[in-house]
């Protein structure tokens, strides 16, 4: 995958008050319409001519740019990869970060690079936009500033932001505990399970009771491989037992998400139980995430749950289904499924509430 590389000082003639690097990857936000009047994508170097405020904020930007800007509906693995390698390589040379990129599947991204950037220390900001910049009505100005802003923001001579967030529509949240709840309004993310990390009015009011405050003096490994064999299934009244045989027989997977009622329930069903038991003693990995964009899985609190734990379905707490797919991914990538096992249920990157 081929990148550009633009440098943006816009602190000139004088110094700048920080360096934050910009990994532009496509998505609505930089949209913009060609000599036919169609929506192509924006050649980033022109970024001061669709927003020359950028130069108040005084900043030296350094942004790599897909040469090939994509939806992120085509987001994959080597993507991923590619950023956190960005990221990682320029890590020492910049004080934050702020990865655009279309909000389809930003909360995959964002969860997916939470856990690749271990030891992270500084702010990695995801930020995109529902209308495109060329748009008089656009909400990429703001959101391109303000998560600047916040990529530069330092308190005490550290960052006040040390873990990768999505900044959306004057609210910062946690990138893994995030999911997009609005594909029209400009509020396209939320976090049921964890409240905002800052809201911008006037100011910036940062909650740093909920700001995850990490050792400043960690090292950053970069952690990028991953497996792929794993499914989603969804619970739904009705579901056929072929639906689920079929998804539990697929060769060599590794691990399923139960996308279940509630606090973590389903039904009594002898083959559904079962499927599930087969599978886990064949060493799949079953892990239990609510439908509910809100509470958390308890598998002891109904009969209908508390059968899942005796067969030995793991409980994902609070976490999103978008964190939970790019852990299990990470993590039986990077240590195999035993290991993994044991890791998923606990707080890698503030994606769950134990
Ligand atoms: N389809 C676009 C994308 O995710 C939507 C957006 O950016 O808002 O790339």
């Amino acid at each position: 995958m081929n990148l550009k590389k633009v440098s943006i000082n816009t602190a000139l003639p004088g110094k700048p008050r920080a360096r934050v690097l910009i990994v532009y990857t496509g998505g609505t936000f930089g949209m913009t319409y060609d000599k036919a009047g169609a929506l192509i994508p924006f050649d980033f170097t022109y970024i001061l001519d669709q927003l020359p405020t950028l130069k108040n904020l005084a900043l030296e930007i350094t942004a790599f740019s897909f040469e090939n800007p994509i939806d992120s509906s085509n987001i994959s693995i080597d993507h991923w990869q590619l950023i956190g390698k960005i990221i990682f390589d320029q890590y020492d040379h910049h004080d934050g970060f702020v990865v655009l990129h279309g909000t389809d599947t930003m909360a995959y991204t964002a969860s997916a690079l939470s856990f690749m950037l271990e030891g992270l220390n500084k702010p990695v900001i995801f930020t995109g936009a529902q209308l495109p910049i060329s748009e008089p009505r656009s909400d990429a100005r703001e959101n391109l500033i303000t998560a600047l802003d916040i990529a530069s923001a330092y308190k005490d001579g550290f960052p006040i932001i040390s873990e990768v967030c999505i900044y959306f529509d004057y609210e910062l949240l946690r990138g893994n505990r995030s999911k997009k709840v609005e594909s029209m309004q400009f509020d396209a993310f939320d976090s049921g399970n964890y409240p905002p990390l800052a809201k911008a009015g006037v100011k910036i009011n940062y909650n740093y009771a909920v700001i995850r405050q990490v050792n400043q003096f960690t090292n950053l490994v970069l952690r990028s491989s991953f497996e792929t064999n794993i499914a989603i299934l969804k619970l739904f009244p009705g579901i056929d037992r072929y639906v689920v045989s079929a998804l539990l027989a697929i060769q060599d997977l590794k691990a399923i998400v139960i996308e279940t009622y509630g606090s973590g329930n389903a039904p009594t069903l002898p083959w559904l139980q079962e499927s599930l038991r087969d599978a886990i003693e064949l060493g799949i990995i079953v892990l239990n995430i609510s439908q509910c964009s809100g509470g958390r899985v308890m598998q002891g609190r109904y009969a209908t749950g508390r059968q899942l734990q005796e067969i030995g379905v793991i409980s994902g707490a609070d976490m999103t289904t978008e964190a939970a797919v790019t852990k299990l991914m990470l993590l039986i990538g990077e240590h195999g499924t035993e290991k993994a096992r044991d890791l998923i249920g606990l707080s890698l990157a503030g994606e769950l509430t134990p």
